[in-house]
């Protein structure tokens, strides 16, 4: 598909998904010709995902990238929800060769000392991990909300991702937390306990921190760089392939323009 037939599609597809609800909204995208993959960090957002292609059956294919480095509980979580649910959550783990290759040149801990660094750990363990799970796909489904930060104030139903050469579908795209922790506890979806102790968004352990009460939701994530639209470029196009020791080559990938969430 062209770039202007995958932009056209996507706007398409943004102006149908708006008037659906949740379920709506993933079964539309599951019935379109093409393979359907959701990926799950198992954030409050993923969860309600998750539960909503459990209990709908829409066979949707759920994934989530196992970077090495999470919290206990969200590893726990991941049990969890496969046997809540009763679906496979596909696990995609970083490549032994670029964890060596990164701890070499930067130290296993070498993301607090540089962009550059932070870059291209997320790309060993969250950007090449991704490009496999989404190997195949035409629509990648996304808990990207519109009031995560304002690097995301914007967030449409349906875009597309021409590094990828697909369309990303956010069905939460205009949900709030306040809906999101409604319908949680309606439906009693299991969530993580560390979303309790101040974690409204979790990623990887070292990088995570809790948030103080008025702190934007992302504020406890990468909190020691000074900017304020810090990603790690699984949503955002960005110079990435440079910053990636040689084992970590990404250049031969169709992500080889952005890093990893
Ligand atoms: S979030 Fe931190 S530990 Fe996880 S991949 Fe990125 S830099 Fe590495």
């Amino acid at each position: 598909m062209t770039s202007a037939s995958l932009e056209n599609r996507a706007t398409a597809l943004n102006s149908q998904l708006e008037s659906l609800d949740l379920s709506g909204r993933l079964a539309l995208v599951a019935a379109l010709d093409g393979k359907s993959v959701f990926t799950t960090s198992l954030g409050i957002e993923d969860q309600v995902i998750t539960a909503a292609i459990g209990t709908g059956k829409f066979g949707i294919e759920v994934s989530t990238l196992e970077t090495g480095r999470l919290f206990n509980e969200t590893v726990a979580l991941i049990d969890k929800t496969e046997e809540t649910y009763g679906i496979l959550i596909k696990r995609f783990y970083p490549e032994q060769d670029d964890i060596d290759a990164y701890a070499a040149k930067y130290g296993m801990n070498g993301f607090y000392d540089s962009i550059e660094a932070r870059h291209a750990c997320c790309g060993a363990r969250k950007v090449k991990p991704l490009a496999r799970a989404l190997e195949g796909a035409s629509f990648w489904i996304t808990g990207l909300r519109r009031g995560q930060s304002g690097n995301r104030a914007d967030t449409p139903f349906a875009e597309a991702d021409l590094d990828r050469g697909l369309i990303k579908i956010n069905p939460l795209a205009d949900w709030n937390i306040e809906t999101i922790h409604a319908h949680v506890e309606a439906e009693t979806i299991p969530v993580n306990p560390l979303h309790a102790r101040g974690y409204p968004s979790i990623g990887c352990e070292p990088c995570t921190r809790a948030i103080k009460p008025g702190e934007p939701e992302r504020a406890g994530r990468w909190w020691w760089e000074n900017d304020e639209k810090r990603e790690c470029g699984l949503h955002v196009a960005e110079a990435a392939a440079s910053t990636i020791p040689q084992a970590t080559s990404i250049s031969s990938s169709p992500l080889s323009s952005s890093i990893a969430r």
